[in-house]
């Protein structure tokens, strides 16, 4: 990797302040995903170091809540204008690790800062109330407080964004946040630590602990100090997590697994659904929890709509994310090839029809070819499961009750999307979809500013938004009475 500047690539976790080894010296390797190659190593820690990053979080907590909001805000700005002034190497640090497209990256880069911009403001404005009293001479304050040590887990699909989103309004609410990045995308977050540590947050208030999942997890969400939990990742991971936290009754952010529809109605602008399907589906090699999962097209346009959308898959370059003009990545895996093939097979087994690639891709290591597949039904495994890859399976319908029926026939609920320009058609729909967030005529939904999360077994929580910053607080209510 040829950084401007070096010292952005760490090959140490940061606990306290301090880049540290594994207690015992072990470390696990980082791969990038385009040619096998070893990047690096980080730590293999596992409970111990949590236990102390996680005391240590709490001893910069009594410091870090004392200050005064706009205090936090100037820290945590400083720390959004060095994200951007080194875009171009945390950038490039993330497509290494991550597979992604150097556009890509620097879009997510810039993504990430947003939230710590937004909230580092958001966090002036997170007052309390006076509610009127049902009895004389009392008075009812209600007052925000931080809800103090958060654990963080994150996942290697945004290797930064998932982390600003949460370190963003943690620290804004004046919590401190001990991290376990993915193992995949460890540099993208020791990276952001530079960074922190750059901007003057404090010792203690972000740590970064890198290494053995389950141990640290064990440790982040039994030791009572830790007081939230916010994980995004897979519905079973954070069903586990969850239950992991009841004995210790941990306030929960989690962002989850999403089966999200992706309807096309026969008044919709078919080159505009193209176009939203193919950010919506193909993005991050279709890596993301917001991807359509499933593409329901309406009986009248469903032939148009299918050659629109394979004449457009037809463009996407596959490559190595750093190479100019390429538009798809590999996966992060070979897990995750399997789960493509296994969806492929299942689907064509019970009858659908492949309209384009449909296999591993010849440049080998993750590599797969973008994928189109037609007369897809619910009885195929992909109509239940998040295929997390590169492959659009039409569905046909007739009515628009029946799209909707359709649509919601899953225990996920995060992002929906549908295409029409029916107004009364567009609010029916919107109100019948059970998702924590709806496109309407759009592939792209994330910012900053609005509420990302999801319903049923999609998570719990928002992060972004003015309620982002609410996920790590308390409200505390002060009775003033003899007045
Ligand atoms: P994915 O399938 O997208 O990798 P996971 O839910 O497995 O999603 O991973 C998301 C994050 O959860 C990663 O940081 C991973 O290391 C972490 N993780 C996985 N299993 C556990 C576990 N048992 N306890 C704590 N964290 C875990």
């Amino acid at each position: 990797m040829q950084l401007k500047d070096p010292s952005l690539f760490r090959q140490q976790a940061y606990l306290n302040g301090e880049w540290c080894d594994a207690d015992g010296g072990a470390t696990h390797d980082v791969v990038n995903p385009a040619t096998g190659e070893t990047i690096g190593s980080v730590p293999l820690m596992g409970a111990a170091e949590t236990r102390r990053a996680i005391a240590a979080a709490n001893e910069a907590w009594r410091q870090w809540r004392r200050k005064t909001a706009k205090e936090r805000s100037i820290i945590l700005r400083k720390w959004n204008d060095l994200m951007l002034a080194n875009l171009d190497d945390l950038a490039l640090i993330m497509t290494t690790e991550q597979g992604k497209p150097l556009a890509e990256s620097r879009g997510e880069i810039a993504y990430a800062a947003s939230f710590i911009e937004w909230f580092a403001e958001e966090g002036k404005r997170a007052g309390g109330d006076t509610i009127p009293s049902p009895t004389p001479g009392t008075r009812i304050v209600v007052v925000k407080e931080p809800i103090g040590v958060c654990a963080a887990i994150t996942p290697w699909n945004f290797p930064a964004a998932m982390i600003t989103r949460k370190a963003g309004p943690a620290l804004a609410a004046g919590c401190t946040m001990v991290l376990k990045p993915a193992e995949s995308t460890p540099f993208s977050a020791l990276a952001l630590a530079v960074l922190a540590e750059r901007a003057g947050i404090p010792v203690g208030v972000f740590s970064v602990v890198t290494g053995a999942a389950r141990e640290i997890g064990a440790e982040m969400t039994s030791n009572p100090t830790v007081r939230k939990l916010t994980f995004t990742g897979s519905t079973g991971v954070g069903r586990l997590l969850m239950e992991q936290c009841a004995a210790t009754i941990k306030k929960l952010s989690l962002e989850l697994g999403g089966n999200a529809p992706f309807i096309v109605f026969d008044d919709a602008d078919l080159d505009a659904a193209v176009e939203g399907a193919m950010a919506s589906k193909y993005r991050n090699a279709g890596q993301t929890c917001v991807c359509a999962n499933r593409l329901y097209v309406q009986d009248g346009v469903y032939d148009a709509f299918a050659a629109k959308l394979v004449a457009a898959v037809a463009k996407l370059k596959v490559g190595n994310g750093l190479q100019e003009g390429v538009t798809q990545g590999p996966l992060i895996d070979q897990k995750a090839v399997l789960k493509v093939e296994q969806h492929i097979a299942d689907a064509l087994a019970k009858g659908a029809r492949l309209l384009a690639g449909g296999k591993r891709h010849a440049l080998g290591h993750s590599f797969f070819e973008p994928t189109v597949l037609a007369d897809v039904t619910a009885d195929m495994m992909v109509a239940r499961e998040e295929t997390f890859g590169p492959m659009a399976p039409l569905f046909r319908f007739k009515t628009d009750e029946e799209a909707v029926a359709l649509a919601n026939d899953t225990e996920f609920g995060l992002a929906s999307y549908f295409y029409s320009r029916d107004i009364g058609r567009i609010w029916r729909v919107a109100e019948g979809l059970e998702s924590g967030m709806v496109g309407i005529n759009t592939g792209l939904i994330s910012n900053e500013v609005a509420p990302f999360g999801g319903v049923k077994q999609s998570g719990l929580g928002r992060e972004g938004s003015k309620y982002g910053i609410e996920d790590y607080q308390v409200i505390k209510y002060l009775c003033m009475g003899g007045i």
